[in-house]
């Protein structure tokens, strides 16, 4: 069970074109609630502008939530042009794996970016994928995350101290 995601972020947007091209990233799956949006559903700051970039280097981009509200979803994904799944109930592999076909790329090309350990980080490194965990956008959720997830939280401070001695 590899929880660890190989890189951890504030955010997408931090995504560099060239960390993409780093790892030979040519495809990206994103998460929606706490990644893409916010409490609100509002897109976080800067992320249209993002995605424009990213679509400039002909990367293919494509949603898969595990929410059940299709409209939700649907109405993000219509904004930002991407294909969508939604219910995809990671960490289990069907989303993924449709998400790949759609993209047409192998596994290794592929990063999946969210917010969740046991669902984002935990289906992607089991679909051998480049698992990229970025900070939930709503501090109310990170509250819920500190109380609720406690194995998420002791995984967090592992990566953290890593990424403090890597910067040392
Ligand atoms: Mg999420």
């Amino acid at each position: 069970m590899n929880l660890y995601p190989k890189l951890y972020l504030n955010n997408v947007t931090e995504i560099t074109v060239q960390m993409l091209n780093q790892y030979q990233i040519k495809g990206i799956i994103l998460d929606v609630d706490n990644t893409l949006i916010d409490y609100d559903k509002l897109l976080i700051e800067g992320l249209e502008k993002w995605i424009d970039k990213i679509k400039k280097e002909k990367m293919k981009l494509c949603i898969v939530s595990n929410s059940n509200d299709k409209n939700k979803v649907e109405t993000i994904a219509k904004k930002l042009d991407i294909p969508y799944f939604y219910l995809a109930m990671k960490p289990l592999k069907g989303g993924f794996k449709k998400a790949q076909e759609l993209l047409q790329l192998e596994s290794k090309n592929i990063a999946v970016v969210g917010d969740q350990i046991l669902t984002d980080v935990w289906g992607a490194n089991r679909c051998n994928m480049f698992s990229i965990l970025v900070k939930p956008i709503n501090e109310k959720d990170i509250f819920i995350t500190k109380i609720k997830r406690p194995l998420e939280n002791k995984i967090i401070e592992k990566i953290e101290k890593q990424q403090r001695k890597r910067r040392k």
